[in-house]
């Protein structure tokens, strides 16, 4: 089990995925769970330099228990992602470059080792709805059901992990991934 302060461990790992240069600005969020408690980050801050009065904490329902800050405007997803994934104790949102050019372009991310057992040739891509809303928190919950993370169309990615962690990790991964796709097919359409 997890022993570090929930708010603790958002600030490090906010920093950890700003630094990899995976949330440029004040794009994306992040949060981790402890059984019924769910800590978020603050809407409209930039991941790398949060400090543990910024994050929020909310039971698994949305209650605010404790912060001064408004959550996260994807809370809902976060907690639907939850609701649906026992296992998952840590999410990461983020509009990383490469995984989201692909989720512009509507092109698909191959699935390399690396990914676990599903054994589908790419990436899950949900479709697209508005950023916060409700639609957009149900067809990422759906999409989670069976997968490790999405792609979401026109708009950026989510990944999930056992902890909070191994969601960033993973984030870092299928940007990886995408960067890596993305160069090779550039290389085999080139001329030499
Ligand atoms: P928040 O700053 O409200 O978390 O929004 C960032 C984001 O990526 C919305 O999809
Ligand atoms: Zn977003």
């Amino acid at each position: 089990m997890n022993q570090k302060p929930l708010a603790i461990e958002i600030c490090e790992t906010g920093r950890y995925i700003y630094s990899k240069g995976l949330a440029p600005g004040k794009s994306g969020n992040i949060s981790a769970r402890s059984h019924d408690t769910v800590a978020i980050t603050p809407s409209g801050m930039s991941l790398g330099c949060l400090n543990p009065e910024d994050v929020v904490m909310v039971d698994i329902g949305g209650k605010i228990l404790a912060g001064r800050k408004k959550p996260s405007s994807e809370l809902q997803l976060h907690l639907d992602v939850y609701q649906k994934r026992d296992d998952v104790q840590g999410i990461v949102h983020t509009h990383s470059p490469y995984a989201t050019g692909f989720a512009l372009a509507g092109k698909m991310i191959e699935r390399l080792e690396g990914f676990g057992e599903r054994k589908t040739p790419f990436l899950k891509m949900v479709k697209y709805a508005p950023p916060g809303t409700s639609e957009l928190a149900i067809s990422v919950g759906n999409g989670l059901k069976e997968e490790d993370s999405v792609i979401l169309k026109d708009h950026g990615l989510v990944a999930t992990g056992k902890n909070l962690f191994e969601a960033a990790l993973l984030a870092e991964f299928v940007e990886e991934t995408a960067k890596t796709q993305y160069i090779s097919r550039v290389l085999m359409n080139m001329e030499f």
